[in-house]
């Protein structure tokens, strides 16, 4: 069976300091669509301290404090996506992984089976970092790296990494109004895997620039990344469910882009 991680970033789950429920529910409903097409679904994803700072709302530039938001809104995370997949008579569950387990080939064989085991149940698993013991993704990252590890140890053929922007543009859009969405990226230069970070966010830590750095991972290991708009499924979903590519940008291996 076809296996693939969705990563989605805070920028899409949480907006103002909250949770956008409609959006979970989105992301649930396209999950239960991509199990019923035969596609294991492993969910990476953001969102903790969005989620806990709507129960504490502390300052947010103390890391502590950020670590201390993560821990209060984890299991409310969790509790909503319980409440989303029920709806659909499913499953989820919380793995919470740092990124030394896959340093160490006896605890990525642990985490892998556990993670196997739920799959194979039917089960969704959802990662986060585990913020109370690792900090990097709180610091930087935004769990970016975290997925592209993901999918390369938990074998899966592709990522896909949901986010606040609809593909990666040849010029950052922000400054730049003619910067055009790039279909197809089967190299990134060492200029763009050290651009400048570029969160634009109070939730976002990430930027681009850790999404090229997931897709670079990857695309040296033979697999694949998406990057599409997190606001609007209609890509990922033509993508995935139609194997049509219409938006969005396609991370290829350079031994694909030969064939
Ligand atoms: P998320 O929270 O969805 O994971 P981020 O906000 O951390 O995503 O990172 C994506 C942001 O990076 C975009 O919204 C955009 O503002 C910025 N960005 C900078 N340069 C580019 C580029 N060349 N192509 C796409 N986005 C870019």
């Amino acid at each position: 069976m076809r296996r693939i991680v969705l990563k989605v970033g805070s920028h899409v789950l949480a907006e103002s300091g909250s949770v956008v429920k409609e959006r979970m529910m989105a992301l649930v409903g396209l999950i239960h669509d991509l199990q019923a097409a035969g596609i294991e679904v492993i969910l990476v994803s953001s969102g903790a301290v969005a989620a806990g700072y709507t129960l504490l709302p502390i300052d947010k530039s103390s890391l502590a404090n950020r670590q201390a938001l993560a821990a209060i809104g984890q299991p409310l995370l969790m509790k909503m996506y319980q409440e989303k997949f029920a709806r659909f008579n499913k499953l989820c569950s919380q793995v919470l992984l740092s990124a030394d387990v896959f340093e160490s080939s006896e605890h990525t064989a642990h985490a892998k089976r556990a993670v196997d085991t739920l799959l194979a149940n039917g089960v969704v698993p959802i990662i986060n970092e585990n913020d109370t013991v690792s900090v990097d993704e709180l610091v930087f990252g935004d769990n970016d790296r975290l997925s592209a590890h993901v999918a390369h140890y938990f074998d899966a053929s592709l990522l896909v990494i949901l986010s606040d922007i609809d593909a990666y543009y040849d010029k950052d859009p922000n400054c730049h109004d003619d910067a055009k969405p790039r279909k197809i990226v089967t190299h990134i230069g060492d200029a763009e895997l050290c651009a400048e970070h570029t969160p634009n966010n109070e939730f976002a830590t990430g930027g681009i620039v850790t999404k090229l750095q997931a897709a670079d991972f990857l695309m040296k290991r033979g697999r694949r990344m998406l990057l599409a708009s997190g606001f609007d499924l209609h890509d990922v979903r033509s993508f995935l469910l139609d194997d049509r590519h219409e938006g969005g940008t396609l991370f290829l291996p350079g031994s694909e882009a030969q064939e």
